[in-house]
């Protein structure tokens, strides 16, 4: 009987892991992987930038999945076939060593995305993998037992089975080669994104950071607490990400014009803070209050902080007015910021929404809709918040699907 073939479309990290497995692990299998642009791996090569944050330092599978906005049940059950032990595992075998940041990010140890690229590539080339390029699956049918694949430059492929691992489409028109066979998506919107303040004077204090600050959207139930950074057009940072991430929904039907508000200090309600400040007038009486704050917070944006409470810097803490404290408690603890437009975070972004996950087996991640077609990766109504999530998912759902495919 001739060789089953299998056609991989997407060459990015869930196309790989998928071709380079089921290759692996039965070597009597023909794999093809069509990409449709002149790059292999190019988000790999541009991800965590450029060093490609792999995977995250998490080893238990619950908390692991908590970091999924969508799709976390579904990735928690795939997590139990391939984890982010294997997948240390997987790259520490094949000779790239992986080594863990303070955050929990995880990086190859040469710092060098390329270094995940030349492993997946040297796998590739050692089981055969047939790498079709600047060619693009454009519909796919099914006769009998086999599928029948038109690609852009008009030729045909005839795989016994398909792996679709072509990422993220913004637009929901673009899944139509998709759900022409009779899957159906959750409409995409991004996520991972940055908050636009145009026009806020709090931008000229850009490259400003705190350490946790609580960021809450106005009228939501979207609260995340943790670095907070002040850029040219607004708000970033792990705190805001996190908001755009679980909010990625609500936040585009509000068409990114929201009010959020953030405590820079958020071991503290403003009622705490007020009664702090009753110890703090006493404490500092004679003192200036833009010669030092008494909270750590970085100096500018202290000052900038009693700038916009009405509050001269020169003035004593005891000279303090009513008005002003409660102004200065206010913007401590709840300063309110409109935003007004979003930026794509140049380090990692995801496009939430894709193929619905009850149409599709967490076990194999074969369709149930149609026998004997796969999916992999960012194509699923599956992603993550920032630090490695996202590609740990594409190695997951890629490895899951590669073993699948070998085994029939
Ligand atoms: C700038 C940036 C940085 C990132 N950094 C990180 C990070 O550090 N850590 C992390 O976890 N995540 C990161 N992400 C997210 C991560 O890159 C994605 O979640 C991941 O690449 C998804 O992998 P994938 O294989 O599913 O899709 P992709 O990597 O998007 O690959 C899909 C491939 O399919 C091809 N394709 C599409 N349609 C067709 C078709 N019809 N025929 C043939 N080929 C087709 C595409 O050209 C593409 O090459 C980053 C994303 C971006 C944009």
């Amino acid at each position: 009987m001739a060789d089953k073939k299998l056609v991989v479309i997407g060459g990015g990290a869930a196309g790989f892991f998928c071709a380079v497995n089921a290759a692996r692990l039965n070597p009597e299998l023909d794999v093809i992987l069509v990409e449709k642009t002149n790059k292999l791996l190019s988000k790999v090569k541009v991800s965590g930038g450029g060093r490609c944050n792999v995977t995250h330092a998490c080893f238990d599978i619950a908390e692991m999945s908590k970091k999924y906005p969508r799709g976390g049940n579904f990735i928690n059950k795939a997590f139990h076939r391939f984890f982010t032990t294997d997948t240390v595992q997987w790259f520490e075998e094949r000779g790239t060593r992986l080594k863990t940041e303070a955050d929990g990010r995880m990086f190859p140890v040469t710092d060098s995305s390329q270094t995940i690229i030349d492993c997946l590539l040297k796998e590739a080339g050692r089981y055969g993998i047939g790498i079709i390029m600047n060619t693009a699956v454009i519909s796919i049918r099914q006769n009998d037992e086999k599928f029948q694949l038109e690609l852009s430059d008009a030729t045909h492929l005839g795989p016994d089975f398909i792996c679709i691992a072509s990422g993220g489409y913004p637009k929901a028109s673009q899944f139509g080669w998709i759900t022409e066979l009779g899957h159906s998506i959750e409409e995409p919107v991004p996520s991972l994104f940055t908050f636009n303040m145009p026009g806020h004077p709090i931008r000229e204090l850009m490259g400003v950071s705190v350490e946790n600050a609580r960021v809450k959207i106005l009228g939501t139930k979207l609260e995340q607490e943790g670095p907070l950074l002040i850029t040219h057009w607004g708000l970033s940072g792990p705190a805001v990400l996190r908001s755009s991430a679980w909010g990625a929904r609500e936040l585009a039907q509000k068409n990114y014009d929201f009010t959020i508000l953030v405590n820079w200090l958020p071991a503290y309600t403003e009622q705490q803070m007020a009664e702090k400040f009753k110890s703090l007038r006493f404490e500092m009486a004679a003192q200036k209050l833009g010669q030092k704050n008494p909270f750590g917070l970085p100096q500018r944006l202290w000052e900038f902080l009693l700038s916009s409470s009405g509050v001269d810097i020169e003035k004593r803490w005891a000279a303090l007015t009513g008005k002003e404290q409660n102004k200065l408690v206010k913007n401590l603890c709840n300063a309110e910021f409109p935003v007004k437009g979003k930026t794509t975070f140049k380090e990692e972004f995801v496009t939430a929404g894709g193929i619905k996950l009850s149409e599709v087996d967490h076990n194999t991640m074969m369709s149930k809709k149609v026998p004997n077609l796969f999916f992999a990766g960012e194509i699923l109504d599956v992603d993550g918040v920032t630090g490695g999530f996202n590609f740990q998912h594409a190695w997951t759902s890629g490895f899951i699907a590669g073993e699948s495919i070998a085994a029939l």
